[in-house]
C-alpha cells in the first residue's frame, strides 16, 4: 500500500476526485497589457495584471494530464511552467486566441515520440482542419514538419485515463462552446449563457472556472455582475474567474468579490480533493 499524500484520505493511492489545475492563461483574447495600451492595469507592476491568452492543464491523478486549448501563448506558457508532458489536448471552440498555438504541439510529439488525441464536438474539429490544412492535408511529413495528431470528436461523455469527462454545452453569443467537467471541477471559458440542461450537470462543483470579462456588458462574454450572478447560481465551493480583459485590475477587483469568488491569475495552481 503506497502511502497517501492526503490526510484523512478515503481512497489510498488513487483519488478519483483529484484535479489539479494549473492557470497557463487567464486574459482576453488580446492578452493584458494589451499592445499599445497605456492603461493603469497594462501598466501595472502586479504580476497577477499580465495575462496570456486563456489555458488550463489539468493532472489527473492517475498522472494523465490535459491541456484544454492551444493559445498563440503556448509555447511561452509552456516554458514559464516548465510543461513538459500532454496525453491529450482538448479545444473549447476554434476561435484565435484558443487555437492558434496548435503547431507548438510537434515539440510534445518529439518529447513523446507519439501521436497526440486531441478531443472536441465536430465543428471545432473541422475548424481545425480548415485553418491548419498543412496539418492534416494527406502525405504531410507527421512529426517533423508538423504536429501528429490524432482527432477524436466528441458526442458526449467519455474517458480520458480513469476519469469520466463530461461536455458542459454553453453559448458564446451566437457559438457554441464546451465546458468540461472532471469530477468536481468544471471549465466554462468563453460564455455568455449557459442553457438548463448545462446547468443540470454542474451540481456538488468544488471549483468552477468561469468567463468574467469586464464590467461592461459583452454580446459574447458574461461581464462581471453576470458571471457573479451564474457563480451563485451554479453555487460551487470556489470559482475562479478567467478569461479577463485589462478593465479588470486584480486587487481592486478580487476586493469588491463575493466570499467564494475570486479571479484566476496566470501560474495559479488549485488542487480539489
Ligand atoms: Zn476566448
Ligand atoms: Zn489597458
Ligand atoms: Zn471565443
Amino acid at each position: 500500500m503506497v502511502d497517501c499524500r492526503f490526510p484523512d484520505c478515503r481512497f489510498g493511492w488513487y483519488h478519483p476526485e483529484f484535479v489539479r489545475v494549473l492557470f497557463l492563461g487567464t486574459g482576453t483574447s488580446h492578452g493584458v497589457p494589451m499592445i499599445g495600451c497605456d492603461c493603469a492595469v497594462c501598466r501595472s507592476t502586479d504580476p497577477r495584471d499580465a495575462r496570456l491568452r486563456p489555458s488550463i492543464v489539468v493532472d489527473l491523478d492517475d498522472g494523465v494530464r490535459v491541456l484544454i486549448d492551444t493559445t498563440p501563448d503556448l509555447r511561452m506558457q509552456a516554458l514559464r511552467y516548465d510543461v513538459r508532458r500532454l496525453d491529450a489536448v482538448f479545444f473549447t471552440h476554434a476561435h484565435a486566441d484558443h487555437m492558434m498555438g496548435l503547431d507548438e504541439l510537434r515539440r510534445y510529439n518529439a518529447l513523446s515520440r507519439r501521436a497526440i488525441p486531441v478531443y472536441a464536438d465536430a465543428p471545432t474539429l473541422d475548424n481545425l482542419r480548415r485553418t491548419f490544412s498543412y496539418v492534416f492535408e494527406p502525405g504531410a511529413p507527421r512529426g517533423g514538419g508538423v504536429p501528429d495528431l490524432v482527432l477524436w470528436p466528441i458526442g458526449g461523455r467519455f474517458s480520458i485515463g480513469r476519469q469520466e469527462v463530461v461536455p458542459v454545452p454553453v453559448k458564446h453569443g451566437p457559438w457554441d462552446v464546451l465546458g468540461f467537467r472532471f469530477g468536481r471541477m468544471a471549465y466554462l471559458t468563453d460564455c455568455n449563457r449557459i442553457p438548463e440542461s448545462s446547468l443540470a450537470l454542474l451540481g456538488g462543483l468544488d471549483c468552477l472556472v468561469l468567463d468574467a470579462l469586464r464590467h461592461r456588458p459583452h454580446p459574447t462574454h458574461f461581464n462581471l455582475a453576470e458571471a457573479i450572478a451564474m457563480a451563485r447560481t451554479i453555487g460551487a465551493r470556489q470559482t475562479f474567474f478567467t478569461h479577463i480583459a485589462h478593465e479588470l485590475g486584480h486587487e481592486a477587483t478580487s476586493a469588491t468579490l463575493p466570499p467564494g469568488v475570486a479571479l484566476a491569475h496566470d501560474g495559479l495552481v488549485v488542487d480539489v480533493v
